[in-house]
């Protein structure tokens, strides 16, 4: 890393000319977890790091109306989980955070840093998938939204040119009797990366379904939006049989690898029964079980 040049930018319109000027070869620094990992072993061979934590909209958590919150890019696991607001309103979304790493890594790891490092494996990427987050990104040419489910465009690629940055997310407005969960198999219980990742986000009122997000991590290129399933879900009393017609959707559009975490078929078999897991653990949390 000796002929790497740091730069602690300030404000954003510092970070993203610094950015552009370098032409490629500048990576934008957050906690750290990812990039200092892959500059040491040597993957990554970055002219210039721009440290992007001193950024105000890059660290801050706010409501910008009532249970609508815009999550800052850099806030790390830590700090979103000492907002009670927060924490109470998406409990899937922290659950998915609090199983990144160790205790160590969650007060450095951020969500941007998650995201923007591309892992189709990435935790907290379903659980904000399904939560319908959009992702408010800074660039030369001014500043653009698109939902989270397009960021990812294949392993360690998104959708950001050079010169950009992820600023923050915006979390739709909770409505009530809604909540989420998101599940992960991996063969360790801690310190593993996800051999499967699932994502569900659900409102259910009087016994009814009125809307529902799932996403899959870890079977596929990028996490995935399993689109089909809210058309089942939506009317429906979530009874045994819609569940067991999802998890076959969830199945079906499964494309993961064959590793030594989990076969192809092992994967499949995974996505479909944690998508029921998850989606009878949202249905508990809104009844208050
Ligand atoms: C021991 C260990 C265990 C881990 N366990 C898990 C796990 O269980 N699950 C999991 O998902 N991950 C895990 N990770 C990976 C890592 O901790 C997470 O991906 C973390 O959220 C990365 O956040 P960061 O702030 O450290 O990112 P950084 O390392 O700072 O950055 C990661 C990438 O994102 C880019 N980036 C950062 N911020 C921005 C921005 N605002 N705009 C554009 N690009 C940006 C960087 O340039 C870099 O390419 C683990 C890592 C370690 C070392």
């Amino acid at each position: 890393m000796s002929d790497t040049q740091y730069l602690a930018a300030s404000t954003i319109e510092e970070a993203v000319n610094a950015h552009s000027k370098a032409n490629g070869s500048a990576r934008f620094l957050a906690g750290g977890t990812d990039l200092l990992v892959q500059i040491k072993s040597g993957i990554r061979k970055p002219n210039l790091v721009i440290d992007v934590k001193k950024i105000v909209e890059l660290n801050s958590i706010e409501e910008i109306s009532e249970n609508e919150f815009v999550v800052g890019a850099s806030v790390s696991g830590v700090n979103l989980n000492r907002n009670k607001k927060f924490s109470k309103l998406w409990p899937g979304v922290l659950e998915a955070f609090r199983l990144i790493g160790s205790e160590q890594i969650q007060g450095r790891a951020s969500l941007g840093g998650n995201i923007c490092n591309g892992s189709p494996a990435g935790d907290s990427v379903p659980a904000l998938i399904a939560a319908g987050c959009i992702a408010l990104i800074a660039g030369p040419n001014g500043k653009r939204e698109i939902p989270i489910e397009e960021f990812h465009i294949g392993p360690g690629k998104t959708v950001l040119d050079n010169g950009e940055m992820l600023v923050s997310l915006k979390f739709p407005k909770r409505e009530i009797n809604s909540s989420d969960a998101y599940l992960r198999m991996t063969p360790r219980t801690e310190m593993d990366i996800a051999v499967v990742g699932c994502g569900v986000n659900i409102t259910f009122e009087n016994n009814v379904c009125t809307a529902a997000r799932v996403s899959l991590g870890a079977v596929a290129p990028t996490p995935l939006l399993i689109r089909e399933a809210s058309k089942i879900m939506v009317g429906s009393d979530l009874n045994s049989e819609i569940l067991d017609k999802v998890s076959n959707i969830c199945m079906d559009l499964c494309d993961p690898i064959d590793d030594k975490r989990g076969t192809i078929d092992y994967r499949t078999k995974v996505a479909g029964v944690l998508f029921k897991r998850a989606t009878l653990t949202t249905i508990d949390r809104i009844k208050g079980n």
